[in-house]
């Protein structure tokens, strides 16, 4: 990434970035200013050994407040893939079954995706294609947290149905490639991108539905530099829904969940600009109390980890102070529209007495049909 002599001047004087970074709050000499300084005093310097590389959440909180547009997050993924290069690797949270499943779907593996769809409507071919995303993979690795993130699924399936639409759902998707791409493994990226853009023309869609956020952003900012212009339209759920819900005979009865503030995802915020649509969502759910926390769309703090690596301390005290956040503000549930954020939020809040409960935006709205 090439910075500009203007950028460069303005940015030694600078310091905004480092002022918003949640890991600058929390872990000691943290500085994205101060990486972009290293590098200029020496390209491929000491910086390639450092852990810092792995640290930064690529949460853009940094350069969507950049004065001269710097993206620290392009910026901190090149770097990674040097620093991989140079045998720098990330700490692997989960014992690396995230990165051995990414691994693994870039090979020929059968997998049964589909399992949990039995007794909805699905397709083989369509106009419209479900994008499920590691759903069915997390389902497995998180009931130890009492959670069944395939609920996440099946309540967007049965929305879909609701609505009349019958979407392809694949076993041949494979993994977006999202967290190989920031872990600096365009190899295996570029290799889940092609798979996943040929598997899903070949069932004829026209319209990709994402219920992930990251999976969305991934197709939209980084697949068509592998693949060129996707030849299909994609959309975030919760955009889909916004427009489709309204319109439909489908109504909402009163929510048992009490007061409930929403947690906007990196992903879809920042990245890709969806603040207002999961919040109209939640409107349709007549009389819910809806608060909202002192850090709400683009000033959101990240769920404190990212890509599946360097969960530590820094990230729990992260996810601790986003429930306590929403306790702040009289919140009984933390909605969020990403499995990973639910996850983490989920995690920390197990090892707490905070009395917020942690529920994903699609289950809320169709246990409220
Ligand atoms: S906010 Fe932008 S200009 Fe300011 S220090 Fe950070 S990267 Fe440099
Ligand atoms: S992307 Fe997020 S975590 Fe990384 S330096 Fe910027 S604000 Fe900090």
């Amino acid at each position: 990434m090439q910075l500009t002599k203007q950028q460069i001047d303005y940015c030694m004087e600078c310091g905004v970035c480092t002022g918003s970074c949640p890991i600058s709050y929390d872990r000691p000499g943290f500085s994205p200013r101060q990486m972009i300084k290293r590098t200029l005093v020496e390209p491929d310097g000491d910086i390639l050994q450092s852990s810092d590389i792995w640290a930064c959440l690529s949460c853009s909180r940094c350069s969507d407040r950049c004065p001269v547009g710097i993206d620290f997050p392009e910026f901190i993924r090149t770097y990674r893939e040097k620093a991989t290069a140079a045998a720098n690797l990330p700490r692997e949270s989960h014992h690396g079954v995230f990165q051995t499943l990414t691994s693994l779907q870039a090979t020929n593996l059968n997998q049964n995706r589909i399992g949990w769809t039995e007794g909805m409507k699905i397709q083989e071919e369509g106009e419209y294609f479900f994008f499920v995303g590691c759903l069915p993979y997390q389902d497995v690795v998180f009931r130890y947290l009492d959670l069944q993130m395939i609920d996440t699924a099946k309540s967007i399936l049965t929305l879909l149905n609701k609505l009349g639409i019958e979407p392809v759902v694949s076993n041949d998707e494979k993994c977006c490639g999202h967290d190989a791409f920031w872990s600096g493994n365009k190899e295996l990226f570029a290799t889940l991108a092609r798979h996943n853009v040929e598997m899903i023309k070949q069932s004829g869609a026209k319209t990709v539905i994402f219920s992930c956020p990251e999976g969305y952003s991934i197709f939209r900012e980084s697949y068509p530099d592998i693949v060129g212009k996707l030849p299909f339209e994609i959309l975030h759920i919760s955009e889909f829904l916004a427009q489709k819900l309204p319109e439909s005979d489908i109504t909402f009865g009163q929510s048992g969940n009490g007061k409930v503030t929403y947690h906007d995802p990196c992903r879809l915020g920042r990245r890709t600009g969806i603040y207002e649509e999961p919040r109209q969502l939640l409107g349709l759910v007549p009389d819910s109390d809806f608060r909202e926390m002192e850090n709400n769309r683009e000033n959101a703090v990240c769920c404190g980890t990212t890509a599946w690596m360097e969960c530590s301390s820094c990230s729990k005290t992260m996810q601790i102070k986003r429930l306590q956040e929403a306790e702040r503000v009289g919140a009984t549930t933390i909605i969020t529209a990403c499995p990973k954020c639910q996850i983490h939020l989920s995690c920390a809040k197990s090892n707490t007495d905070i009395d917020v409960e942690v529920k994903d935006l699609y289950a809320y709205l169709s246990e409220n049909i």
